[in-house]
């Protein structure tokens, strides 16, 4: 039997769909297929921007003449969005052929789910308020080698207040460092590069007294297992950025000299609306400790623009402070109101208008900063975790340290290897060159 899962949403999202390979294959779905071809169809939805809210539905209308068709097909629907507060109920009245829904917190049951609903016609729906274990039982099906992520944390206890996480993916939950450590071991035995530690605020790890470390100390101990690989994680809360993290990351070279620190804006009166306790000068005096221990770190970040009565004085701050950071590149996004958290509540919705002047101004900043970024590589060697091949450009590519995606020719499959680049241009994020070794 195969299995198809759509996945929406970040990396968390990625990893769980992982997860949810792993349960589908101990059910009896051993392949993946194609959407068309497949026995069981699994949405992993996202709510937290409402462009992806938006796809899962264009994409589970879609699925109505499919579901018609093939006999027995089941379909089920997971992930934050089908966690939202009368989601389920909405999905269930405007696509009456789902099979399943289920929560962010019952991921885990979902083999028993299928069983269920194979014994009764009714829809099978199973959501929880709160998550119950950490899953650690679960072996992920690996689809990013040479890469691989692994969950530190769940959940979020920060309500910012633009943020629909907390409220679908309930309060931090920590794993325990030992069962960290032992799951980073054995993906660097089995060949892995690259370990992506996952978390909301992975600053925040052990916030519950659950993890037994530190995040500083986990990192430390999980930069200290034997082999060549490299260690990346994220999401850093600005609030919570500590010097003791920096002085981990300056310690270990298999740590990557790339952060992720979100800063989403560059105004004082738009982060406290936002409930992110911190200024924009302890934003920048974080850049400032950072860039004094380790000068040639790249700095990436997330940003919005259009919150509730943002100003353009408000938004120009924004833009000066990319140019502070001098960040390495950044998302940038369209504050999109989510139904339940404060900042839908808000006052002085800006028109559309506005705020696509104001993305495309702030977009056209980033590009500059990406581009000089890039430009310092050229004429200079990088190393190079070769990640896969792309046949239209017939070339390998792979990310440096630093997250830029170098391109390079080569006769023999390099996927997994580490590589040194010599580059010979740069466009955007992306470097060629020619492989050295
Ligand atoms: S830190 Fe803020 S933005 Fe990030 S997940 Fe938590 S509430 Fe959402």
């Amino acid at each position: 039997m195969k299995y198809h899962i759509v996945t929406y949403g970040c990396q968390m999202n990625v990893h769980e769909s992982e997860k949810i390979a792993a349960i589908l294959r101990g059910k009896g779905y051993d392949r993946e297929s194609p959407l068309e071809e497949a026995d069981i169809i699994v949405f992993n939805t996202c709510c937290i921007r409402e462009n992806a809210e938006n796809h899962a539905f264009g994409n589970l209308g879609a699925l109505k003449k499919l579901k018609r068709e093939r006999k027995g097909l089941l379909v089920a629907v997971g992930g934050c969005m089908a966690q939202e507060a009368g989601k389920a109920e909405l999905l269930k009245e405007k696509f009456p052929f789902i099979d399943i829904v289920f929560g962010t917190h019952n991921l885990g049951e979902l083999g028993e789910l299928i069983d269920r609903k194979k014994g009764q016609k009714k829809a099978v729906i199973s959501l929880k308020e709160e998550r119950e274990a950490v899953e650690d039982g679960i072996e992920p099906v690996r689809t990013g080698f040479p890469g691989a992520f692994v969950n530190i944390t769940y959940g979020c206890n920060n309500f910012c207040s633009y943020c629909i996480v907390p409220y679908v993916r309930g309060r931090e939950v920590s794993r325990d460092f030992r069962e960290i450590v032992k799951e980073v071991e054995g993906l660097v035995r089995s060949g892995f590069r690259e370990i992506t530690l996952l978390g909301q605020n992975v600053n925040s790890y052990n916030s519950d007294g659950r993890g037994g470390l530190s995040f500083p100390e986990l990192l430390d101990a999980c930069a200290s297992i034997e082999g060549k690989f490299r260690l990346r994680f994220m999401t850093s809360h600005p609030k919570d950025f500590s010097e003791e993290l920096v002085r981990v990351v300056k310690k270990h070279d298999k740590i990557c000299n790339c952060l992720h620190l979100p800063a989403q804006s560059g105004s004082d009166r738009i982060l406290s609306l936002m409930n992110r306790k911190y200024t924009r000068a302890q934003y920048l005096d974080r850049v400032k400790m950072l860039r004094s221990a380790i000068p040639d770190c790249a700095l990436t970040s997330d940003l919005i623009v259009g919150f509730p009565s943002e100003t353009e004085e408000e938004f120009e701050e924004t833009v000066s402070l990319v140019r502070e950071a001098e960040f390495a590149s950044a998302f940038t996004f369209i504050y999109s109101p989510r139904t339940g958290t404060k900042a839908a509540q808000m006052p002085g919705r800006i028109d559309e208008e506005t705020a696509k002047r104001r993305i495309m101004k702030l977009i056209a900043e980033v590009n500059e900063n990406t581009r000089k970024c890039s430009e310092k590589f050229v004429g200079k060697t990088t190393e190079i975790l070769c990640e896969d091949y792309d046949p239209k450009k017939g070339l390998y590519l792979g990310r440096n340290e630093a997250g830029r995606m170098g391109y390079f020719a080569s006769e023999k499959n390099l996927i997994g290897e580490f590589v040194d680049l010599k580059v010979e241009r740069a466009n955007g994020v992306s470097l060629f060159g020619t492989v050295e070794n």
